[in-house]
């Protein structure tokens, strides 16, 4: 638009030039006659300057068209004045050739800060040990190639322990390393061997991407990639020292194994990683849904690790009453601080523990520091409450399992009686012999024991006739139930019939209703923990509802 506005003032005011330098007439300026002709150079410069702006504008084609008409108009002007002697052009040809010096400097002084741009462009998006684009220009290509909306794949090239590489023999020769196996990329994507389109880019470090484009099917990837990692892995010569690399490959295609950018990136890196980890040393794996849960996992077992070794455990305590709301206890229930303060629920945390077999030390550090809060809590308040502390199946299997009980009690110096081990119910099923040993031992203690979770596992009441346990907590999931069926109402009745038959006590968890308080009530349960008169707290509340209990 602004291009043609230009052209229009420069075809208008040049036609007033023409008509002006033409013109016998006279202009009466501030009294004084002066001949129209001599306002024609004026408008001859003007008319120039559109054209110069038409340069500093529209670059290159403002610069072609602004020559062009500089470049017809000034022979006509030389012609003018020369044989037809008409000199009022003078001032006009005087303006052409200044419209025509300006129109080049402003033109070239362009060019040359294109250039730089293009200078400062290229090095932003090439790496600068490799020469190889970097892992901006690989945003910049896979976001195009998402816009065009074609199926492509990306895979992530890692070299194994590179590492051992820039420790052993420094990291001049680890330089050296990438650089070639960035040539060795290049040359691959250029010589064309494989079915398919690849651009290669250094992403950071060891990792290398390639983008594969334009294959007939998605086996075409997978030759694709075997080919790289051939070339990748024959014999490397650097410092005279001869090398034989390893290298974990994973990829994803889009847009079957992802929707984004950032996903399909992240999926190609977790198949990269699964490949690195897997065992039949093909080292290429494709992304498959369930890496995303294994990397969910690893990501909690990372999580759990610091928080472990950064103090990051703590204790939240629930409080326990008799159905007439007397404050009979507390269950110290673990949280986990992630790196912004937040508390993470131990149901994301406890299963991936379990398998890892940290829940040990998470076990360990929340009875602990309850213990120690809780022997405070009771000196002074002079109460008689418990203290009951949950306890995975595999940390009480352990041969030190006691030792660790005895060590805290020892260091905390809690009476045994007011404190409770809650072991939830598969543990008997599953070793019935060395559980029974081990609680008989905790019994000896004078700690006493619950069973956790009770309904939930395989339900056998047969060994509870041989369990010495104290007291039998009853699922929230059977709580929940109770008032919506008359059956499932019966079912909590007999539990807690059948609990007492066997000499426990019998405390219902979750409780969150009026309703299911009074169902409870009626059908004799013991003890209520539950939302409706307590949720889990931080230390210094649950030093409060004590506070308030005995007063
Ligand atoms: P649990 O031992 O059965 O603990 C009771 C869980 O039920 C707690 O969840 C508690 O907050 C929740 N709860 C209690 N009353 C209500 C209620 O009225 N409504 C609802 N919706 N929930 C209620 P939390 O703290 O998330 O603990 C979950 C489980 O994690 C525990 O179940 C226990 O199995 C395990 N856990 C917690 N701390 C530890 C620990 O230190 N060691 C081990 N091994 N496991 C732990
Ligand atoms: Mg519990
Ligand atoms: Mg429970």
């Amino acid at each position: 638009m602004g291009f043609i506005v230009l052209l229009v003032i420069y075809v208008v005011l040049s036609v007033f030039t023409i008509k002006l330098s033409r013109s016998e007439e006279m202009f009466l300026f501030m009294g004084t006659p002066i001949p129209a002709r001599s306002f024609a150079g004026a408008f001859s410069n003007v008319a120039n300057l559109s054209l110069i702006l038409l340069v500093v504008f529209y670059g290159k084609v403002g610069f072609a068209v602004a020559m062009m008409i500089l470049a017809v108009q000034f022979p006509t002007l030389m012609i003018q004045i020369f044989l037809r002697r008409v000199y009022s052009s003078i001032p006009g040809l005087f303006s052409n050739v200044v419209a025509i010096v300006a129109s080049l400097l402003v033109f070239f002084k362009n060019r040359s800060i294109e250039k730089y741009q293009e200078k400062i462009r290229t090095q932003a998006i090439t790496d600068q040990l490799t020469g190889i684009p970097n892992r901006f220009a690989l945003s910049e290509l896979v976001d195009a190639l998402i816009r065009q909306k074609g199926r492509f794949a990306v895979a992530t090239i890692n070299l194994n322990n590179f590492k051992n590489i820039n420790n052993t023999m420094g990291a001049r020769t680890g330089n050296e390393v990438l650089r070639e196996i960035a040539s060795r990329m290049q040359k691959a994507s250029e010589e064309g061997h494989t079915g398919t389109e690849e651009y290669v880019v250094r992403q950071s470090g060891d990792e290398f991407t390639i983008i594969i484009r334009n294959y007939p099917n998605a086996d075409e990837i997978l030759r694709t990639v075997t080919y790289y990692k051939t070339v990748l892995e024959r014999k490397m010569t650097i410092d005279g020292c001869d090398l034989f690399l390893t290298f974990s490959i994973g990829y994803a295609e889009y847009p079957t194994d992802a929707r984004s950018v950032d996903e399909l990136m992240a999926h190609a890196n977790l198949a990269m990683l699964e490949a690195r980890r897997s065992s039949d040393g093909t080292m290429i794996c494709r992304y498959t849904p369930e890496m995303s849960d294994v990397e969910r996992v690893l990501q909690m077992e990372r999580k759990i690790r610091y928080a472990l070794e950064n103090d990051r455990f703590v204790f939240y305590l629930q409080p326990q009453y008799d159905v007439y709301h007397h404050l009979i206890g507390f269950e110290a229930l673990a949280r986990m601080m992630d790196e912004n303060g937040s508390l993470i629920p131990p149901g994301d945390f406890i299963p991936v523990a379990e398998d890892t077999g940290l829940v040990d030390q998470i076990d360990t550090v929340v009875f602990r520091k309850s213990a120690v809060f809780f022997r405070e809590l009771i000196r002074k308040t002079k109460t008689d409450i418990t203290l009951s502390v949950n306890v995975s199946v595999k940390h009480l299997m352990k041969n030190d399992f006691l030792d660790e009980v005895r060590e805290i009690l020892d260091a905390s110096q809690v009476p045994p009686g007011q404190i409770e081990i809650e072991i939830t119910e598969s543990v008997m099923i599953d070793s019935v012999e060395k559980a029974l040993q081990c609680i008989n031992e905790l019994k000896k203690m004078g700690i006493k024991i619950a069973i956790d979770d009770f309904g939930t596992g395989y339900s056998s009441l047969s060994y509870l006739n041989t369990f010495p346990a104290d007291v039998l907590k009853i699922d929230k999931t059977f709580i929940d139930q109770m008032n919506s069926s008359d059956s499932s109402r019966k079912y909590v009745a007999s539990i807690i019939s059948i609990g007492h038959i066997m000499n426990f006590k019998v405390i219902s968890e979750g409780v969150e209703e009026n309703d299911q308080l009074e169902t409870l009530r009626s059908i004799g349960c013991d003890y209520i923990q539950g939302f409706i008169w307590g949720r889990p707290l931080c230390a210094e509340d649950a030093e409060k509802v004590v506070i308030e209990a005995v007063s």
